[in-house]
């Protein structure tokens, strides 16, 4: 047996191992199951998965109103994310999305605690309407969103341990547009086709995972919020990068758009994997915190200048408004005195 191939057995036997830990991680404790749409469509979690109706939930939208920037926010640094293409990535359909797993050699730094990662999995739209981002910024949605998850591995041994502590995760979210073809997604995207129904497993050569992030790691959102999918424990800490990533159109609706199905190959009634996100949480008396400022001033100073025009066109309505009114009252003097003249002289013609 070559390195290569004991590489691939022992990769295939720890997919074993692990799909059953994140079975175990993601089946409900009263075997109850959930989807987007349908009868166990998402109005329907609370009901089965009590925190989805709690507090600190996510995806949120980003608005200038809950924005606070934070210096103490440094850019992340990434540690272990250049894996060897002899090394393989576990991609699996879970029937609610694509979900590839991680090394624990990877992990992230600049956070409170030493967060390892586990697993990353996308969230997208369909192909009428291709947004499917989580979050939103300022109302807008972009065409789907990457989440990196990572566990606490300075206090909790594993995932499972972690997964409901209120300092359990951490997930990076990259928002993704469409743009130009994406050839570090296409080594992701390439093997969809191989985990086309639920339960299927593919194996992808390792690469360098921080070619799915925008270059610019030191400007993102912060915010502490939750799993957006049950059992969604109130247990991450959120870091969503400011500059999208760009895939092509046909990237997007090719493979995520009309690639997937939620259900097995022989299920009688086939679901397409389509808009596997969840609508925008509340986010009352909380903040945002921002790495950049830019934006938050911007935002600022056109509030202020806008704020100067409408005071000035209120001013100036008042000014003409008054004047009118003057004006009005010595037009009527004028014409007033006048009129008897017209008058006179009309009678004096009469
Ligand atoms: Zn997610």
């Amino acid at each position: 047996m070559s390195a290569k191939s004991f590489s691939i057995v022992t990769a295939a036997a720890m997919l074993i191992l692990f799909q059953k830990t994140q079975l175990s991680v993601q089946a409900p404790l009263n075997g109850s199951k959930w989807s987007y749409i349908g009868p166990d469509g998402e109005k329907t979690w609370p009901k089965k998965y009590p925190f989805c109706g709690g507090v600190f939930q996510s995806p949120i939208d980003f608005h200038n109103d809950i924005l606070q920037y934070d210096t103490t926010l440094l850019p992340l640094e990434l540690v272990g994310y250049n894996v060897s293409s002899t090394d393989h990535f576990m991609l699996t359909n879970n029937g609610h999305s694509v979900r590839m797993s991680l090394f624990p050699t990877m992990h992230i730094r600049n956070l409170p605690f030493q967060y390892t990662a586990t697993q990353l999995h996308l969230h997208w739209g369909n192909r009428n309407k291709p947004e499917g981002s989580e979050h939103t910024v300022s109302g807008r949605h972009f065409a789907a969103e990457l989440h990196i998850v990572h566990y606490n591995s300075d206090k909790y041994p594993d995932v499972t341990a972690a997964i409901d502590k209120s300092d359990g995760l951490a997930v990076l979210a990259i928002l993704i547009e469409i743009g130009p073809f994406n050839p570090s997604y296409e080594k992701i995207f390439s093997h969809f086709q191989n985990v086309k129904y639920k339960d299927q497993v593919a194996l992808v050569p390792g690469f360098d995972i921080q070619e799915l992030l925008p270059d610019q790691l030191d400007e993102y959102y912060r915010y502490e919020g939750s799993l957006t999918t049950p059992p969604c424990y109130p247990s991450v800490l959120w870091t969503v990068f400011r500059h999208p990533v760009k895939v092509s159109q046909e990237q997007a609706s090719l493979t995520l758009e009309t690639a997937l199905y939620c259900t097995q190959p022989n299920d009688p009634a086939p679901l397409e994997m389509v808009n596997n996100f969840r609508d925008i949480q509340e986010f009352d008396e909380r903040l945002v915190s921002v790495s950049f400022r830019q934006g938050v001033v911007l935002s600022v100073v056109l509030a202020s200048v806008l704020g100067v025009i409408i005071m000035l066109a209120v001013a100036f309505w008042l000014l003409r408004k008054k004047n009118c009114k003057k004006e009005r009252e010595d037009n009527r003097r004028v014409i007033y005195k006048p009129a008897f003249d017209k008058e006179d002289d009309n009678t004096s013609k009469v």
